[in-house]
């Protein structure tokens, strides 16, 4: 295919899109802090930098043609000089406006009268409730006073109250920055909610309804220059304390369901104009199907495309990115089930034994990251799982026996305390 992209992010997204890249002849640069990152591996050169030095990204738009994102928390007005110097990026920093925070998002979908949780700004806890008429509003009140000039009383600091219609548990999150559960919080009762007041800047949280959900779901999709749109199989995501754990694909979904997820990603892939890569988390549940979350990039929940279908969700970025039509997302496998590896221990080295281990089993194929840093809870690499079952239940069944082989290998981390 040929030609050169850029990429702002050195993690395992921007390592898979440089391994994709390679395997289609093409150079991908990337904007990372550290040369051990581990895109800083594969990639054809190295823009040392932070994320967001906008002057880097202007040297690697002098390598590339077009640069995308491996994270959409960015601060899209200190990029827009350099989309007006002809730098081109994608998805367009338009097309991002309403998806590089979670307000900017819940907004997005209310507009589009798409369906998601509830939610309120943590700010209007603190706003009074409306003033009580008064003497000249109300005449029922007229003459109560005596006329005297009474001291007001000292305004006391407001306890946040909850709008009229929520009430707790409710799930607070960070509008910006948050990924892996960083940045969410189930709030049980008012002193919770006290509390995260006290902790947090309250301008830039949000709580929404916490959803009881029978599944989470989750679509990538994707859209080229041409408008032509795909979409990846609807899989089901689980998390262990909200960290991503695996990934089924196909979901056992019914179609109706799949065709509502198609639906919504078509709806908003066009309402963005959106060119690139992007992904829907989806609650499903007594209240349907209900979006928690838009990626507007390759996502860890389209892992599995990688072996599972023939043009992987890192292949296809890389084809929009350089100009190209859609590849063909078609499936190769049955089924597949994705395993995070998430670290349990804070020493890499200590995890030779059990990767010896997972790459023995049959049909698994393994990806390493090769992170320095090894914390529990961090995604240090995942595998996928062939899987041989056609019908929806066996291959429940059959995902549940691979899982439990690999996690008889590689324990899940102790949960975070709250
Ligand atoms: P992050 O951006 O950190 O991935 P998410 O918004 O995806 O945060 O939340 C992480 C996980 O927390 C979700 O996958 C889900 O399991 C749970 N969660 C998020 N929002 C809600 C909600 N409103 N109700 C119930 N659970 C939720």
């Amino acid at each position: 295919m040929g030609g050169s992209i850029g990429v702002v992010g050195g993690g395992q997204l921007a390592w898979m899109l440089a391994a994709a890249a390679r395997e289609q002849g093409v150079e991908l640069h990337v904007q990372t802090p550290e040369l051990s990152d581990p895109a800083a591996r594969l990639a054809t050169s190295v823009v040392r930098a932070a994320l967001g030095d906008v002057t880097a990204t202007r040297s690697l738009a002098q390598r590339t043609s077009a640069i995308s994102f491996e994270n959409e928390w960015l601060d899209l007005d200190s990029l827009a000089p350099l989309e007006q110097e002809g730098v081109v990026f994608i998805p367009r920093l338009d097309s991002l406006a309403d998806l590089v925070c979670k307000r900017r998002q819940r907004q997005l979908l209310e507009r589009l009268r798409l369906p998601s949780p509830r939610w309120f700004p943590l700010e209007q806890t603190l706003t009074p409730p409306a003033p009580a008429p008064t003497e000249q509003e109300d005449p029922a009140l007229a003459g109560a006073s005596d006329g005297a000039c009474e001291a007001a009383e000292p305004a006391l600091p407001l306890s946040p109250r909850l709008p009229a219609g929520f009430d707790f548990p409710l799930m607070a999150k960070a509008v910006r920055g948050g990924y892996d559960g960083r940045g969410t919080r189930v709030i049980r009762s008012q002193a919770e909610l006290e509390a995260l007041i006290e902790a947090v800047d309250p301008s830039l949280w949000l709580l929404e309804e916490f959803v009881t959900f029978e599944q989470e779901l989750a679509l990538v999709a994707c859209r080229d220059h041409f408008g032509a749109v795909q979409c990846y199989p609807l899989v089901e995501t689980h998390q262990h304390d909200q960290v991503c754990d695996w990934v089924l694909a196909p979901a056992a979904a019914s179609q109706a369901v799949e065709a509502r997820a198609r639906n919504v990603a078509v709806s908003l892939l066009a309402a963005l104009d959106y060119v690139g890569v992007l992904s829907i988390e989806f609650f499903y549940g007594p209240s349907g199907l209900l979006i928690n979350e838009l990626a507007p990039r390759t996502h860890n929940s389209g892992h599995y495309t990688i072996e599972a279908c023939r043009t992987s969700q890192f292949a296809q970025q890389v084809r929009i990115v350089s100009g190209e039509p859609l590849g063909d997302t078609s499936t190769t496998l049955r089924g597949a089930l994705m395993v995070n590896l998430l670290g349990f221990e804070t020493s890499t080295a200590a995890y030779a034994r059990q990767r010896q281990a997972l790459e023995a089993l049959a049909d698994v194929h393994l990806h390493w990251y090769g992170k320095r840093l090894a914390r529990p809870g961090r995604k240090l690499g995942h595998l996928t799982v062939e899987l041989k079952a056609s019908g929806a239940a066996e291959r429940v069944r059959e995902a549940s026996l691979r899982l439990a082989e690999v996690r008889a290998i590689w324990p899940l981390p102790a949960a975070r305390t709250p």
